[in-house]
Protein backbone atom coordinates (compact mmCIF):
# COMPACT_ATOMS: atom_id res chain seq x y z
CA UNK A 1 0.00 0.00 0.00
CA UNK A 2 1.16 3.57 -1.01
CA UNK A 3 -0.14 6.79 0.87
CA UNK A 4 -0.06 10.03 -1.09
CA UNK A 5 -1.78 12.97 0.37
CA UNK A 6 -5.14 12.11 1.47
CA UNK A 7 -4.83 8.78 -1.11
CA UNK A 8 -4.17 5.49 0.13
CA UNK A 9 -3.17 3.14 -3.11
CA UNK A 10 -4.04 -0.28 -2.35
CA UNK A 11 -2.57 -2.84 -4.67
CA UNK A 12 -3.80 -6.87 -4.28
CA UNK A 13 -1.69 -9.36 -6.29
CA UNK A 14 -2.95 -13.24 -7.14
CA UNK A 15 -5.85 -12.68 -6.14
CA UNK A 16 -8.55 -16.08 -7.22
CA UNK A 17 -10.30 -15.64 -10.12
CA UNK A 18 -12.55 -18.25 -8.83
CA UNK A 19 -12.75 -16.83 -5.26
CA UNK A 20 -15.19 -17.72 -2.62
CA UNK A 21 -14.51 -17.13 1.38
CA UNK A 22 -13.82 -20.84 2.07
CA UNK A 23 -11.00 -20.90 -0.26
CA UNK A 24 -9.16 -18.21 0.26
CA UNK A 25 -5.19 -18.89 1.45
CA UNK A 26 -4.52 -15.05 3.34
CA UNK A 27 -2.67 -15.51 6.49
CA UNK A 28 -4.18 -15.22 9.59
CA UNK A 29 -3.35 -11.72 10.68
CA UNK A 30 -4.70 -9.85 7.07
CA UNK A 31 -7.86 -12.21 6.85
CA UNK A 32 -10.74 -9.72 8.26
CA UNK A 33 -13.43 -12.47 7.50
CA UNK A 34 -11.47 -15.16 8.28
CA UNK A 35 -10.45 -13.92 11.61
CA UNK A 36 -13.96 -13.40 12.44
CA UNK A 37 -15.11 -17.04 12.09
CA UNK A 38 -12.82 -18.01 14.82
CA UNK A 39 -14.02 -15.36 17.77
CA UNK A 40 -15.47 -17.68 20.15
CA UNK A 41 -18.03 -15.52 21.65
CA UNK A 42 -19.50 -17.51 24.09
CA UNK A 43 -16.12 -17.57 25.93
CA UNK A 44 -16.06 -17.52 29.32
CA UNK A 45 -12.75 -18.35 29.76
CA UNK A 46 -11.40 -14.65 30.03
CA UNK A 47 -9.85 -15.18 26.32
CA UNK A 48 -9.33 -11.85 25.43
CA UNK A 49 -11.24 -11.26 21.75
CA UNK A 50 -10.92 -8.01 19.76
CA UNK A 51 -12.71 -8.57 16.56
CA UNK A 52 -11.86 -7.03 13.21
CA UNK A 53 -14.50 -4.94 13.05
CA UNK A 54 -13.87 -3.59 16.61
CA UNK A 55 -10.58 -2.78 15.21
CA UNK A 56 -11.87 -0.36 12.82
CA UNK A 57 -15.00 1.12 15.04
CA UNK A 58 -11.62 2.02 17.55
CA UNK A 59 -9.55 3.46 15.00
CA UNK A 60 -8.71 6.98 16.68
CA UNK A 61 -6.83 8.84 13.87
CA UNK A 62 -5.48 8.41 10.39
CA UNK A 63 -2.40 6.62 11.60
CA UNK A 64 -4.67 3.73 12.74
CA UNK A 65 -6.85 3.83 9.69
CA UNK A 66 -4.25 3.60 7.55
CA UNK A 67 -3.13 0.66 9.44
CA UNK A 68 -6.75 -1.48 8.77
CA UNK A 69 -6.09 -0.65 5.16
CA UNK A 70 -2.70 -1.67 5.22
CA UNK A 71 -3.65 -4.98 6.83
CA UNK A 72 -7.47 -5.82 5.24
CA UNK A 73 -7.21 -3.69 2.25
CA UNK A 74 -9.76 -0.76 1.62
CA UNK A 75 -12.96 -0.23 3.35
CA UNK A 76 -14.73 1.08 0.06
CA UNK A 77 -12.27 2.25 -2.60
CA UNK A 78 -13.51 5.53 -4.86
CA UNK A 79 -11.82 4.09 -8.17
CA UNK A 80 -10.39 0.49 -8.47
CA UNK A 81 -9.24 -1.07 -11.71
CA UNK A 82 -8.23 -4.39 -12.79
CA UNK A 83 -4.39 -4.20 -13.49
CA UNK A 84 -3.22 -7.90 -14.67
CA UNK A 85 -4.61 -11.59 -15.43
CA UNK A 86 -3.08 -14.59 -15.42
CA UNK A 87 -5.40 -16.59 -16.94
CA UNK A 88 -3.52 -20.22 -16.41
CA UNK A 89 -2.85 -19.24 -12.72
CA UNK A 90 -6.72 -18.43 -12.43
CA UNK A 91 -5.46 -15.16 -10.69
CA UNK A 92 -5.30 -11.02 -11.42
CA UNK A 93 -4.57 -8.16 -9.97
CA UNK A 94 -6.39 -5.15 -8.75
CA UNK A 95 -5.19 -1.52 -7.37
CA UNK A 96 -7.83 0.35 -5.93
CA UNK A 97 -7.81 3.83 -4.66
CA UNK A 98 -8.91 4.59 -0.96
CA UNK A 99 -9.60 8.14 0.42
CA UNK A 100 -8.93 9.31 3.53
CA UNK A 101 -12.09 11.62 4.05
CA UNK A 102 -14.32 8.81 2.40
CA UNK A 103 -12.46 6.30 5.11
CA UNK A 104 -13.19 8.54 8.08
CA UNK A 105 -16.45 9.02 7.25
CA UNK A 106 -16.95 5.09 7.19
CA UNK A 107 -15.77 4.99 10.72
CA UNK A 108 -18.24 7.63 11.80
CA UNK A 109 -20.82 5.92 10.47
CA UNK A 110 -19.69 2.42 11.72
CA UNK A 111 -18.75 3.66 15.00
CA UNK A 112 -22.09 5.25 15.63
CA UNK A 113 -24.08 2.07 14.42
CA UNK A 114 -21.96 -0.04 17.13
CA UNK A 115 -22.63 2.27 19.95
CA UNK A 116 -26.41 2.51 19.01
CA UNK A 117 -26.83 -1.21 19.44
CA UNK A 118 -25.24 -1.55 22.61
CA UNK A 119 -27.20 1.07 24.23
CA UNK A 120 -30.24 0.36 22.26
CA UNK A 121 -29.82 -3.24 24.18
CA UNK A 122 -30.47 -1.48 27.83
CA UNK A 123 -33.82 -0.83 26.31
CA UNK A 124 -35.64 1.77 29.05
CA UNK A 125 -32.32 2.01 30.79
CA UNK A 126 -30.77 3.76 28.05
CA UNK A 127 -28.90 6.95 28.03
CA UNK A 128 -31.13 9.17 25.75
CA UNK A 129 -28.00 11.58 24.94
CA UNK A 130 -25.65 8.61 24.33
CA UNK A 131 -28.36 7.28 21.97
CA UNK A 132 -29.14 10.77 20.22
CA UNK A 133 -25.33 11.60 19.70
CA UNK A 134 -24.86 7.87 17.80
CA UNK A 135 -27.47 8.21 15.58
CA UNK A 136 -26.35 11.39 14.18
CA UNK A 137 -23.36 9.43 13.10
CA UNK A 138 -25.25 7.07 11.55
CA UNK A 139 -27.56 9.79 9.58
CA UNK A 140 -24.38 10.74 7.75
CA UNK A 141 -25.30 7.52 5.81
CA UNK A 142 -28.31 8.89 4.38
CA UNK A 143 -30.60 6.63 5.34
CA UNK A 144 -33.38 8.09 3.54
CA UNK A 145 -36.28 9.33 6.00
CA UNK A 146 -34.84 8.14 9.16
CA UNK A 147 -32.13 10.65 8.57
CA UNK A 148 -33.90 13.61 9.93
CA UNK A 149 -35.64 11.74 12.94
CA UNK A 150 -32.33 10.19 13.95
CA UNK A 151 -30.65 13.77 13.33
CA UNK A 152 -32.78 15.64 15.49
CA UNK A 153 -33.25 12.51 18.03
CA UNK A 154 -32.61 15.09 21.34
CA UNK A 155 -35.14 17.02 20.61
CA UNK A 156 -37.83 14.53 20.81
CA UNK A 157 -39.77 15.67 23.83
CA UNK A 158 -43.51 13.72 23.51
CA UNK A 159 -44.64 12.14 26.07
CA UNK A 160 -42.21 8.97 26.36
CA UNK A 161 -39.39 10.09 24.38
CA UNK A 162 -37.36 6.87 25.45
CA UNK A 163 -39.47 4.56 23.54
CA UNK A 164 -39.59 6.35 20.99
CA UNK A 165 -36.28 7.20 20.24
CA UNK A 166 -35.77 3.37 21.01
CA UNK A 167 -38.11 2.63 17.71
CA UNK A 168 -35.48 5.27 15.72
CA UNK A 169 -32.42 3.82 16.95
CA UNK A 170 -33.85 0.63 15.79
CA UNK A 171 -35.47 1.54 12.42
CA UNK A 172 -32.19 3.63 11.69
CA UNK A 173 -29.80 0.72 12.43
CA UNK A 174 -32.49 -2.05 9.90
CA UNK A 175 -32.05 0.67 7.22
CA UNK A 176 -28.70 0.98 7.55
CA UNK A 177 -27.56 -2.69 7.76
CA UNK A 178 -30.32 -3.72 4.93
CA UNK A 179 -28.23 -2.00 2.86
CA UNK A 180 -25.87 -5.42 3.15
CA UNK A 181 -27.76 -8.22 3.03
CA UNK A 182 -25.85 -11.83 3.28
CA UNK A 183 -25.47 -13.93 0.30
CA UNK A 184 -26.00 -17.76 0.54
CA UNK A 185 -23.08 -19.27 0.02
CA UNK A 186 -21.72 -23.29 0.37
CA UNK A 187 -19.19 -23.41 2.29
CA UNK A 188 -17.42 -26.31 4.05
CA UNK A 189 -19.98 -28.81 3.15
CA UNK A 190 -23.01 -26.36 4.04
CA UNK A 191 -24.99 -23.60 2.74
CA UNK A 192 -24.01 -20.56 5.21
CA UNK A 193 -25.55 -16.65 5.19
CA UNK A 194 -21.99 -14.99 4.42
CA UNK A 195 -20.84 -11.52 3.86
CA UNK A 196 -21.19 -10.28 0.41
CA UNK A 197 -18.24 -9.98 -1.97
CA UNK A 198 -17.27 -6.66 -3.29
CA UNK A 199 -14.00 -5.85 -5.01
CA UNK A 200 -14.72 -1.81 -3.50
CA UNK A 201 -13.20 -2.98 -0.29
CA UNK A 202 -14.33 -4.98 2.86
CA UNK A 203 -17.31 -2.36 4.30
CA UNK A 204 -19.60 -5.33 3.85
CA UNK A 205 -17.74 -7.84 5.15
CA UNK A 206 -17.80 -5.52 8.22
CA UNK A 207 -21.88 -4.63 8.00
CA UNK A 208 -22.01 -8.44 8.21
CA UNK A 209 -20.34 -8.86 11.53
CA UNK A 210 -22.29 -5.70 12.90
CA UNK A 211 -25.27 -7.37 12.10
CA UNK A 212 -24.65 -10.49 13.21
CA UNK A 213 -23.82 -8.49 16.98
CA UNK A 214 -27.36 -6.69 16.46
CA UNK A 215 -28.72 -10.31 15.60
CA UNK A 216 -27.53 -12.36 17.74
CA UNK A 217 -26.74 -10.00 20.67
CA UNK A 218 -22.82 -10.82 20.71
CA UNK A 219 -21.64 -9.16 24.19
CA UNK A 220 -20.00 -5.94 23.63
CA UNK A 221 -19.63 -3.37 25.84
CA UNK A 222 -17.59 0.25 25.87
CA UNK A 223 -15.22 0.82 27.93
CA UNK A 224 -15.88 2.98 31.36
CA UNK A 225 -11.85 4.59 31.61
CA UNK A 226 -12.77 8.22 30.71
CA UNK A 227 -10.37 8.71 28.56
CA UNK A 228 -10.69 5.79 26.68
CA UNK A 229 -14.24 5.05 25.37
CA UNK A 230 -13.24 1.57 23.07
CA UNK A 231 -15.27 -0.90 22.00
CA UNK A 232 -14.55 -4.15 23.35
CA UNK A 233 -15.98 -7.64 23.36
CA UNK A 234 -17.28 -8.70 26.88
CA UNK A 235 -15.49 -11.25 28.20
CA UNK A 236 -17.13 -12.22 31.97
CA UNK A 237 -20.08 -10.48 33.16
CA UNK A 238 -20.50 -7.16 34.32
CA UNK A 239 -16.91 -6.52 32.86
CA UNK A 240 -16.62 -2.38 32.24
CA UNK A 241 -12.80 -2.08 30.98
CA UNK A 242 -11.19 -3.12 27.44
CA UNK A 243 -8.18 -4.37 29.17
CA UNK A 244 -6.51 -5.17 32.79
CA UNK A 245 -4.66 -1.74 32.02
CA UNK A 246 -7.67 0.37 31.73
CA UNK A 247 -9.05 -0.77 34.35
CA UNK A 248 -5.83 -0.42 36.52
CA UNK A 249 -5.04 3.11 35.20
CA UNK A 250 -9.30 4.18 36.43
CA UNK A 251 -8.80 2.42 40.14
CA UNK A 252 -5.63 4.77 40.14
CA UNK A 253 -7.50 7.92 38.86
CA UNK A 254 -10.05 6.87 41.31
CA UNK A 255 -7.89 6.42 44.11
CA UNK A 256 -6.03 9.75 43.49
CA UNK A 257 -9.49 11.58 42.85
CA UNK A 258 -10.83 9.97 46.58
CA UNK A 259 -7.59 10.42 48.23
CA UNK A 260 -7.73 14.28 46.89
CA UNK A 261 -11.10 14.59 48.20
CA UNK A 262 -9.93 13.03 51.70
CA UNK A 263 -6.94 15.53 52.03
CA UNK A 264 -8.71 18.78 51.13
CA UNK A 265 -11.21 17.53 53.97
CA UNK A 266 -8.51 17.62 56.21
CA UNK A 267 -6.75 20.39 55.49
CA UNK A 268 -9.85 22.52 55.79
CA UNK A 269 -10.34 20.99 59.49
CA UNK A 270 -7.03 21.30 60.31
CA UNK A 271 -7.38 25.16 58.82
CA UNK A 272 -10.32 25.25 61.43
CA UNK A 273 -8.65 23.77 64.27
CA UNK A 274 -5.91 26.23 63.92
CA UNK A 275 -5.51 29.00 66.22
CA UNK A 276 -6.22 32.62 64.18
CA UNK A 277 -2.20 33.87 63.29
CA UNK A 278 -1.98 36.84 65.45
CA UNK A 279 -1.97 40.36 63.91
CA UNK A 280 0.54 42.99 63.47
CA UNK A 281 -0.50 44.68 65.60
CA UNK A 282 -1.29 42.21 68.70
CA UNK A 283 2.32 41.00 68.15
CA UNK A 284 3.90 44.24 68.59
CA UNK A 285 1.62 44.87 71.89
CA UNK A 286 3.05 41.88 72.88
CA UNK A 287 6.25 43.00 72.37
CA UNK A 288 5.97 45.61 73.94
ZN1 LIG B 1 -10.22 1.12 27.67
Amino acid sequence: MEAKGDLLIVRGEGRRILQSFGSRDLPREEDLFGQYLHLNWNSSKGVSIRGPHLEFANANDDSDLIRFVRRYGPVFAEKWEITAVDQRALTYSLEAHQGLPALRHEKQIFAGALNTIIELRLGRRANRSIIASSLKEVARANIGPFAALANSADELNPKDPVSLMLSIGHAALCNLLNRYPPMLQHFEHTVVDFPCYEEKGVRSVLYYMLRQDYLHDHGLGVCSRTDCGAFFAIDRYGQRFCSPRCSQLQRQRDYWHEKGTDMRKARQEAKRKKPMPKTRNAIRRQAY
